[in-house]
């Protein structure tokens, strides 16, 4: 289970997201406060922004977010309006390496899944970056297409009624999310919004997403829209 944060607003840094906050992704790597599968998030990282020609831009590894000093060093320089980060905790059996953690891209969304589904229900795909399940479920999504993301996740929760499905994706105008099985907390703020699978800090304007929910950010409008079955 991983922990994923994405923000949609004025340009700002990614260090300023990730890296400072007191219980930031950084923290969350090695001591998430509120994470209920997994302990820590030791399994690689990613950070994904978007540049001035909307273009997504990606940093992955495999190693533990604490220990990267490069990124630490770069990150403060690294400015967009529209980011999707997480740290992850491989699942049992999955694969560690780069391509294996989030952000997906299909070249015009960033996607993170935070969660767990069986492999046997997802689709084989040869656009899939990886072959753990959150690979192979970016893979569905994006073929799939965005629009159909409530219906997607659905559809997966149907056929494994163990998944955990919370994902987060983003295009550089819009971030989407979904809430199934895990936590999604919302942070307004005159220059933005966060997502975040815990609050990166102690203010008390953080909002808890109620579970089996879609989320949509676009500009500073947050749509919310339960998803099919979270009778
Ligand atoms: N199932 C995921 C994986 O191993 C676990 C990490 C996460 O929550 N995305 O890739």
């Amino acid at each position: 289970m991983c922990r994923h944060l994405g923000w949609l607003g004025e340009p700002r840094s990614v260090a300023s997201l990730v890296l400072d906050p007191l219980y930031g992704l950084l923290v969350q790597s090695y001591s998430p406060r509120r994470q209920k599968h997994g302990l820590m998030n030791a399994d690689g990282w990613g950070v994904g922004f978007f540049d001035e020609d909307a273009a997504p831009r990606r940093w992955r590894s495999a190693a533990p977010l604490w220990g990267d000093a490069s990124f630490a060093s770069v990150a403060p320089v690294l400015r967009s309006g529209c980011v999707v980060a997480a740290v992850r905790s491989a699942s049992v059996g999955m694969p560690i390496e780069a391509s294996a953690s989030a952000p997906f891209s299909d070249g015009r969304w960033l996607l993170s899944h935070n969660g767990l589904v069986d492999r046997a229900v997802l689709p084989a795909s040869a656009a899939a970056e990886s072959t753990n399940d959150s690979a192979l479920l970016a893979a569905l999504i994006f073929e799939r297409g965005l629009d159909a993301l409530g219906d997607t996740i659905h559809e997966i929760a149907a056929a494994d009624p163990n998944a955990r499905l919370n994902i987060l994706a983003g295009n550089g105008s819009e971030l989407r999310a979904t809430t199934w099985g895990d936590t999604l907390f919302l942070l307004r703020r005159d220059e933005g919004v966060v997502l975040a699978s815990e609050p990166f800090d102690d203010h008390e304007d953080w909002q808890e997403i109620p579970d089996r929910h879609l989320v949509a950010v676009t500009d500073s409008r947050v749509d919310l829209t339960a998803l099919k079955g979270s009778e």
